[in-house]
């Protein structure tokens, strides 16, 4: 049975998330962005709420939520501050390949640390030289007895000046691609680990993001995440789970510009009306709905396929796509309806413009959303329909040849154009395309059926 109402505890924790964005994370939030800074102190009233650290695995101590929990919590936090979100989730991204690994001892180890210690933990792929190509990556881990060490710059890292902990990727051979990326849980503390200041940016300036460079850092046996060869499906595995809470911060920014939009034009006089009565603008306002809810549809989809054990590797796509998209779309039309006052800084319109601007570019850029979904389309998508070379007879031209005005024996399709003769033989030549007879295919009495 199909359902989409969410359990009492998942209402619960709704409404909890709803409270402590609109009470706690709003406030906050505008100052923080003015000054280009991290709140932590939100981070840490996230955790003490169960909102940061919740999806830990019930056997490492954790609550054990699972990704539609993360996605209604994140909708709510980014609906208040994307930025702030992108910074409270940033422990699950960054312990997500843990949760996916075997190293059991590695899990027991860190996750209690995380949980009881109060740790931050980032996720670090991206390099100076390159982001969206993960298997390019240069950053080295080169095997030193049952040790690696670890050489090289991660860059673009959310919370990385502030993680304790850092899951980072890593080749033992930059000429071996996927084949040769490992995953390594490396502590800040260990001798070798610098971290850079922290990177100005147009938006989501309450998120901290830095790089961070390791020079012979020596990586023990234990904190191997996934041994050479297995982190690259492992990095894939791990953004296959984290882009539909992506895409739940994209809904929430969205359905907040939206909100206010209402608010405003329900409010705001013009040619002696409120923005409201006029059509045009209910029409925005109408776009903006359905693209809110539409997104939300396929950010819920992804979530619950990947609590439900299957590969939700596409729907994530999709919706990592198409609610970051449409957050693009519904804020700048928001701050439309705002005219003048939505491009100041008085209004919540423009920190929400520079915030959603990330979101596709993080996590994977639309760019590679469609290559994933061109290539599994072309790919591996299986068709319900025949190929257009079985393509089915029109009506009417499948009767049976002897009751049929057309009185054959046969009916030949042409490849090229679609042209059906009736006869014995294909034709010598197409009459429509010019095609020769070897461009006929017979359609009927299809083989096996004579
Ligand atoms: C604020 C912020 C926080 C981030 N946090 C993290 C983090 O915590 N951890 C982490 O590892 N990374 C993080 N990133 C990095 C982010 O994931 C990358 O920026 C992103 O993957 C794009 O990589 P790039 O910037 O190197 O762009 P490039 O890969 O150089 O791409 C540049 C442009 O070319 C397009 N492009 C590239 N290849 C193709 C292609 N084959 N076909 C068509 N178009 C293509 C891209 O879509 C993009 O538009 C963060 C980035 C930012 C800005």
């Amino acid at each position: 049975m199909m359902n989409f109402s969410l359990s009492a505890a998942q209402e619960e924790l709704r409404t909890r998330a709803r409270e402590f964005a609109r009470t706690e994370v709003l406030p906050a939030s505008w100052h923080y962005d003015e000054r280009d800074e991290i709140p932590l102190f939100l981070l840490e009233r996230a955790r003490e709420e169960g909102f940061l650290n919740h999806d830990i695995p019930v056997e490492y101590g954790g609550l054990g939520l699972g990704i539609l929990d993360s996605v209604l919590i994140s909708e709510e936090i980014a609906a208040a501050c994307p930025g702030v979100a992108t910074s409270v989730f940033d422990n699950s991204l960054g312990f997500e390949p843990l949760l996916l690994c075997r190293n059991e001892a590695l899990k027991k180890d860190y996750f209690r640390r995380i949980r009881e210690e109060g740790k931050y933990i980032c996720f670090a792929t991206s390099e100076p030289t390159m982001g969206s190509n993960v298997a390019g990556m240069r950053c080295q881990a080169k095997p030193d007895g049952d040790d690696f060490l670890l050489n090289g710059t991660k860059f673009w890292i959310t919370n990385g000046g502030i993680a304790d902990y850092m899951t980072v990727f890593a080749t033992v051979d930059p000429q071996a691609g996927h084949k040769g990326i490992g995953a390594f849980l490396v502590e800040k503390s260990w001798e070798g680990v610098e971290v850079g200041e922290h990177i100005p940016k147009l938006g989501q300036r309450c998120s901290n993001t830095a790089g961070l460079h390791f020079r012979n850092v020596r990586v023990p046996r234990h904190n191997v995440i996934a041994p050479p060869g297995e982190g690259f499906a492992l990095a894939m595995k791990t953004f296959a789970r984290t882009r539909p809470v992506i895409g739940a911060f994209a809904v929430g920014a969205a359905r907040s510009a939206m909100e206010y939009a209402i608010d405003y034009a329900k409010k705001r006089q013009a040619f002696g009306a409120p923005l409201a009565n006029f059509q045009a603008i209910q029409f925005k306002i109408a776009e903006m709905y359905q693209k809110v809810e539409t997104a939300r549809l396929l950010v819920w989809k992804a979530a619950w396929e990947a609590d439900a054990g299957h590969d939700p590797t596409i729907s994530a796509s999709i919706a990592k796509m198409v609610a970051t998209e449409t957050a693009m779309e519904v804020v700048n039309e928001a701050l439309q309806i705002f005219g003048g006052y939505g491009y100041t800084r008085m209004f919540p319109l423009e920190k929400l413009l520079r915030d959603v601007r990330l979101f596709t570019i993080y996590e994977g850029t639309s760019e590679i959303q469609r290559m994933v979904l061109a290539g599994h389309a072309l790919e591996k998508y299986v068709p319900a329909m025949p190929a257009l070379d079985q393509f089915p007879l029109m009506r009417g031209m499948d009767l049976n040849p002897k009751d049929s005005t057309q009185g054959s024996s046969g009916a030949w399709r042409c490849r090229m154009c679609g042209h059906i003769h009736y006869g014995d033989e294909a034709p010598a030549q197409c009459p429509l395309c010019f095609f020769p007879q070897t461009a006929f295919k017979r359609v009927w009495p299809a083989d096996g059926e004579e």
